[in-house]
């Protein structure tokens, strides 16, 4: 157990549950740091793209761990990710790279050195509270923390979600992207059912104002 040099609240869910934003917007409201955990395996999937390694290859992935000069801004306003010289912010987000990410997601010794990374992040001086979000924040990265939340929403609110920010695909091919990358993602870390503790937030029934007035309110309640 580690013990946080300020509050942290961990927030984990499936694609499209809206935890991004949602986690972004009650950081700010709060003053909290954000961190985007998802941008880390993103950046290092865009990397892997970029060298032609092969995404399943554990060894050459992780061999790119040690001299990666990955860069993310924990201020809920600034979204800059940077490899390098590389401003990877955009390029991170192309469905090239999201279909390339969970393959990087699955391997063990990259999720534990960038673990590290993270708690690391989570520990820094500065705000005095931190809000991050992902698929095993309340699980594994800060099992210890002060509010574990998970945001999920129904399967076709989610693909509608993500159908909203893409442009040139269908509403049908979103949704079975988004349900394929969950049952990946799924076989790695259990991210729809809440571990002991963690408690649930649905937004199916909620706008985003809504849902962020929800998981600000956890946070209240449970910070210590
Ligand atoms: O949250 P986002 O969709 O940007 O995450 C991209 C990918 O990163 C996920 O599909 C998953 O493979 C991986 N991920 C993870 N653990 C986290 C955050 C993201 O495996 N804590």
């Amino acid at each position: 157990m580690r013990a946080w040099t300020r509050t942290v609240v961990a927030v984990d869910g499936p694609a499209g549950s809206g935890k991004s934003s949602v986690s972004r917007a009650a950081a700010k409201s709060m003053g909290f740091a954000f961190l985007d955990t998802g941008a880390a395996y993103r950046a290092l999937a865009w990397l892997v793209l970029e060298r032609g390694i092969d995404a399943t290859d554990a060894d050459a992935v992780t061999a790119l761990l040690d001299d990666w000069d990955f860069r993310i801004s924990t201020h809920p306003t600034d979204t800059v990710v940077r490899i390098g010289e590389h401003d990877v912010t955009a390029a991170i987000r192309e469905p090239r790279v999201t279909a390339a990410v969970s393959s990087v997601a699955r391997i063990p010794t990259v999720r534990r050195r960038l673990n590290e990374q993270f708690r690391d992040l989570l520990d820094a001086p500065g705000e005095p509270g931190v809000i991050a979000e992902g698929r095993d924040i309340t699980t594994v990265v800060a099992p210890d923390a002060s509010v574990r939340v998970l945001l999920t929403a129904d399967p076709e609110i989610r693909a509608a979600r993500r159908a909203g920010e893409l442009t040139g695909v269908s509403a049908e091919e979103v949704a079975r992207q988004v349900s394929e990358r969950d049952r990946v993602d799924g076989q790695v870390v259990d991210f729809m059912t809440a571990a002991e503790g963690v408690t649930t937030l649905d937004s199916s029934a909620l706008d985003f104002e809504g849902t962020v007035e929800a998981l600000v309110d956890l946070v209240r309640a449970g910070e210590r």
